[in-house]
């Protein structure tokens, strides 16, 4: 720490390689949003990234490949159903979780028996593992709870003198993390929705949802993916999850106790629904009928009520099938316990 932070350009990857060959942290763009990487074979590299995000140590890392033959060396057997996954949807938004060799360091999987791996079909990500040469772990390019980066400026914001560098490879596309898989047992067991949705899945193999995903953790048993116990994409506001068809009434009571007591008070809503709200300061998600725009808009929104710096931000929820799935799942971890109900 304490590092200058290189910005390099997508024609600079043989820089961005080096640095990671030799052992230290790059941020790059992947089709999701922006990774930190390292090389996965290298546990002392590994912990850099737990020291520069900040994160727990019991929160496992996905590691990026750029090749079937690479994953492969990685992990022990899988299941024919996992190839039919990795050949319909690689590369592409999709981990999948399988047993792991000794080849992985236990830092990298948190010491479970398992590894997380996925193929990014995003240009520079896909490059730059190719050029190094390694398998990269990397998690979201963020600080730890804080909403994940879709820019390189997000990025620079959160680690700045803490990472060798980073390559700007401009926004990222779908704006949420990848889907994440459990392929160690039949059925299959969906950890995290994210670009590849429930549906597409299905048509492959049943899947079976991880009450995880809904913020239910089983008490007493230790949550099949780590993560998924911690609050997450946070701004520094108070998140409020308003459910229910009918949200309009009861933002604009709750929005008006708040600014009665002084307050700055922010409604995150579909881009359609945002003039109910022009009493207070308004974040257009996107509109309803394009669920793509409001994932790519999410985190940029979050990181926008702390520049506006609001003490609340209500947001409205979505319908949960497809991708609105995944955009629901960061919106409840966002909130954490401040979910309402808006009765009809
Ligand atoms: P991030 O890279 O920041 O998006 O976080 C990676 C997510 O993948 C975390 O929420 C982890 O819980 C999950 N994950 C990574 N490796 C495993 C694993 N071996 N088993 C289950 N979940 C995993
Ligand atoms: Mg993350």
């Amino acid at each position: 720490m304490g590092m200058k932070t290189i910005v390099l350009q997508p024609e600079e990857l043989d820089q961005a390689a080096a640095f990671l060959q030799a052992g230290a942290c790059v941020a790059f763009p992947t089709e999701t949003v922006y990774g930190l990487g390292a090389n996965a074979l290298d546990a002392q590299a590994v912990a850099s990234i737990f020291a520069a995000k900040g994160r727990p140590q019991d929160n496992p890392l996905i590691v990026h490949c750029c090749s079937e033959a690479q994953v492969l060396d990685l992990v022990g057997e899988v299941h024919p159903t996992a190839r039919e996954l990795m050949q319909k949807f690689w590369p592409g938004p999709l981990t999948l979780v399988l047993p792991r060799t000794a080849k992985i360091p236990p830092v990298v999987s948190a010491g479970l028996d398992t590894v997380a791996v996925r193929i990014p079909s995003h240009p520079v990500a896909l490059r730059l593992i190719e050029l190094s040469g390694l398998p990269l772990a990397a998690p979201s390019a963020n600080l730890s709870g804080r909403p994940s980066p879709t820019t390189a400026a997000h990025v620079l914001a959160d680690l700045d003198g803490r990472i060798r560098a980073i390559v700007d490879g401009g926004e990222t596309g779908w704006g949420v993390e990848s889907t994440v898989v459990d392929c160690t047992a039949l059925p299959f067991r969906l950890l995290r929705p994210g670009g590849v949705t429930l549906e597409e899945l299905q048509t492959v193999t049943p899947v079976e949802v991880d009450p995880g995903v809904y913020g239910q953790l089983q008490p007493g048993s230790p949550p099949r993916s780590p993560g998924m116990k911690y609050r997450h994409y946070s701004p520094n506001a108070k998140v409020v999850l308003v459910l229910g068809d009918r949200p309009e009434e009861r933002i604009l009571a709750e929005g008006q106790k708040h600014a009665a007591q002084g307050r700055r008070v922010g409604v995150m809503a579909p881009t359609e629904h945002c003039p109910r709200y022009s009493e207070f300061a308004t974040l257009p998600m996107g509109s309803v009928s394009n669920l793509q725009e409001i994932s790519a808009n999410l985190y940029r929104l979050l990181r926008e009520a702390d520049a506006l710096e609001l003490d609340v931000l209500f947001v409205e929820s979505l319908p949960e099938t497809g991708l609105g799935m995944a955009i629901m799942n960061r919106l409840r971890r966002a909130a954490g316990d401040n979910i309402i109900w808006a009765e009809n």
